[in-house]
């Protein structure tokens, strides 16, 4: 089910627990700012996700409300963890679902990366 963009943070979200420790995730990264992990249903040779600390339910709140620091941090982390997977050379994609359209269905921000292949013209 996508979820509505413009409804309040949920912190039962999937998301929020994984943040939490309370449900288990392959981690592969995690700061001051931002957590990564693995998806569970890969679309890609490589398919891992980040999520920013803070609780924003999609990009669209995330960039309009987020502190300059926790943004800068939270773009770091998103290109550290593509420069750590070895993905910059071939290259990459990273991308956010916004609510019904984009096809949205975990309410808490999270940047997709994809990359270990060649990737098609749209993915996930
Ligand atoms: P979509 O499912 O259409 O890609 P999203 O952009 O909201 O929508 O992406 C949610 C992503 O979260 C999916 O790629 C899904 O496989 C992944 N996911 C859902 N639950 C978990 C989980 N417990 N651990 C890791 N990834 C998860």
């Amino acid at each position: 089910m996508p979820i509505d963009p413009t409804k309040p943070y949920d912190d039962e979200n999937i998301f929020a627990k994984i943040l939490r420790g309370e449900i288990p995730s392959s981690k592969v990264y995690e700061d001051e700012w931002a957590f990564a992990f693995e998806d569970i249903n890969p679309q890609a040779e490589v398919h891992t996700l980040v999520i920013p600390k803070g609780r924003y339910v999609s990009w669209d709140d995330f960039s309009a409300k987020a502190s300059a620091e926790e943004i800068a941090g939270f773009v770091r982390a998103v290109g550290k963890v593509a420069r750590d997977k070895g993905l910059v050379e071939p290259g990459y994609r990273m991308m956010a679902n916004v609510g019904a359209h984009g096809g949205q269905e975990v309410p808490h921000l999270h940047v997709h990366i994809f990359g270990g292949e060649p990737l098609g013209p749209m993915i996930a």
